[in-house]
């Protein structure tokens, strides 16, 4: 049996201590083919098809810089708001572990390719959070041990092991923040917001399919608590390799109330790597933490130094596309959204679809309201992705143009999306089939008209004396023997010339 761990009621750990944050993201890049040979740089793939002496680290294959690897890391670097160092160099970082058959990582140490940036993320009510990043650096991903036998699929209790170097020498960037300070009880939604927001920058960028779930996305946490108003940083565990953006969050809050539990017991935290617990939330500990100079890091004989033209980096920059966060900008301007306006409409997760139908000629409040209101909740009772539905954005502005037109009520409408979300065609299509035009023949809307003063001679009077308002109770009994499909607005015109007022 395990002893369940102590931990300290959230309230009172943001109440005695101010927590620290470092994170540490993992990012491979999507260039065809390895770092420093020629091998393939796909997910998967039958076990130890993609290797050759280089990546298998067999004596005497040299290393070959991929440059698409070093202009990925540039560009991110770049995206980070970052300076680009003019000389820089690799490094090996000597361990062994049977997944990294070199025995030494290819990686960057004092001398990393971008330093000292930022990137701007914004919490979940709107606020903006400036997190400083301290460098990202190039290296290289080991391969993948497959621990047979075993329950959990950890090495402990398992029979034997099965290895895999597909992605040794897969290109990676570690991007490291400075210290975030100051975040008190929202340390965790930082942390999460933080790698939800590096996840968007490196997707706008296209350097990584930033899967969290495959693994080209990966994150370590350092956290750390200091006593209220102390200056001094207490000392940090790294839980590793977390593998969503909601896990990231989970793990920093736990980490908090376990460190303070410790704390306040009088017990020191110990220095060393954890692991975070997806089923019950919890952390446990992983191997204390070797220091650089265990590591006996050295620059690497076998590589150049690289020396990125300042004419290449400006290039690189000036060919960078939109940002995310330039482009929330850009939408709240354009489409003059509010702060929850445009809250909401990233959350809903539809802006592609929106801005899509938007260029298919909707107005953007129109699109807004479509996506965000009616079909994120058709979405919601489906319990599918809002991009899953069976509807595309340019039905949607169809709709919302026959609408426009006055050939569509709102209530109409939203019956044509429905049809189409079932499978009965397009918006026009389904129209026609369910007969849900709106009745603007005149001639069909006056019979109707005639028939329900005939039956009200009493409200008739009414109008034609003078009370126009009484003419409410007509139009509700034309709408209703045209089944809601007449325009109201015409109904009352003809109401009022029919009886003369
Ligand atoms: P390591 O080699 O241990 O992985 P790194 O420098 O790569 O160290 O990353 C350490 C991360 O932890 C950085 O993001 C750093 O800002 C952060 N950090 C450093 N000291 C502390 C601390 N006391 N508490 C929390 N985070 C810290
Ligand atoms: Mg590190
Ligand atoms: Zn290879």
């Amino acid at each position: 049996m395990t002893a369940v761990a102590e931990v300290m009621d959230y309230a009172e750990v943001v109440e005695r201590f101010d927590p620290v944050l470092g994170l540490e993201v993992h990012v491979e890049l999507n260039t065809k083919t390895k770092m420093f040979c020629g091998c393939a740089n796909e997910f998967g793939g039958e076990p130890n098809t993609h290797v050759c002496p280089t990546c298998l680290g067999l004596p005497g294959a040299l290393p070959v810089l991929n440059g698409k690897g070093v202009e990925g890391a540039i560009r991110i670097g770049l995206a980070l708001n970052c300076e680009i160092a003019e000389w820089c160099r690799f490094a090996r970082k000597n361990y062994f572990y049977p997944d990294m058959p070199k025995n030494f990582q290819t990686s960057q140490y004092d001398e990393p390719i971008a330093f000292n940036g930022y990137l701007d993320v914004t919490l979940d009510d709107g606020e903006v959070v400036r997190v400083e990043i301290e460098r990202a650096h190039m290296e290289e991903d080991t391969g993948k041990s497959l621990h047979v036998g075993g329950a959990t699929g950890r090495i402990h209790g398992a029979e034997h092991s099965l290895l895999d170097y597909n992605r040794a020498g897969v290109p990676l960037i570690e991007i490291v923040t400075k210290p975030i300070v100051g975040m008190g009880e929202r340390a965790p939604e930082v942390a999460r917001a933080y790698v939800t927001a590096l996840r968007d920058l490196l997707l706008a960028l296209d350097v990584s399919d930033v899967r969290m779930d495959q693994g080209s996305l990966r994150c370590d946490a350092n956290v750390s608590l200091m006593p209220k108003g102390a200056t001094e940083f207490g000392t940090r565990t790294e839980t590793k390799n977390v593998n969503s953006f909601r896990s990231v969050e989970r793990a920093v809050r736990y980490e908090m109330t376990r460190q303070a539990a410790v704390l306040v017991a009088g017990g020191t935290v110990t220095q060393e790597t954890r692991h975070f617990q997806e089923a019950d939330g919890t952390t446990s500990p992983g191997r204390t933490k070797e220091t650089a100079e265990d590591y006996r890091y050295f620059p690497e004989p076998d590589l150049v130094p690289i020396a990125p033209s300042r004419e290449w980096v400006e290039e690189l920059r000036r060919t960078l596309p939109e940002m995310p966060a330039a482009r929330r900008k850009r939408i709240q301007t354009e489409w003059n959204l509010s702060a929850e306006e445009l809250r909401d409409l990233f959350n809903s997760g539809a802006v592609e679809l929106v801005e899509a139908t938007v260029a298919e000629g909707a107005k953007p409040n129109d699109a807004r309201s479509w996506w965000v209101n009616f079909l994120a909740q058709e979405a919601n009772a489906r319990e599918t992705e809002i991009s899953a539905l069976p509807i595309t954005p340019a039905q949607v502005a169809r709709v919302a143009a026959l609408v426009d037109s006055g050939e569509l009520t709102n209530k109409l409408a939203r019956e044509v999306v429905k049809g189409v979300l079932a499978g009965e065609g397009e918006p026009d299509e389904v129209v026609e089939k369910r007969g849900l035009k709106v009745v603007s023949d005149d001639s069909a809307l006056l019979a109707a008209v005639d028939a329900a003063l005939a039956a009200q001679p009493d409200i008739a009077d009414k109008i034609r004396g003078g009370k126009v308002q009484a003419a409410g109770a007509i139009v509700g009994a034309v709408m209703k023997a045209t089944k809601g499909q007449a325009d109201a607005k015409r109904v009352r015109e003809l109401i009022i010339e029919r009886v003369g007022a």
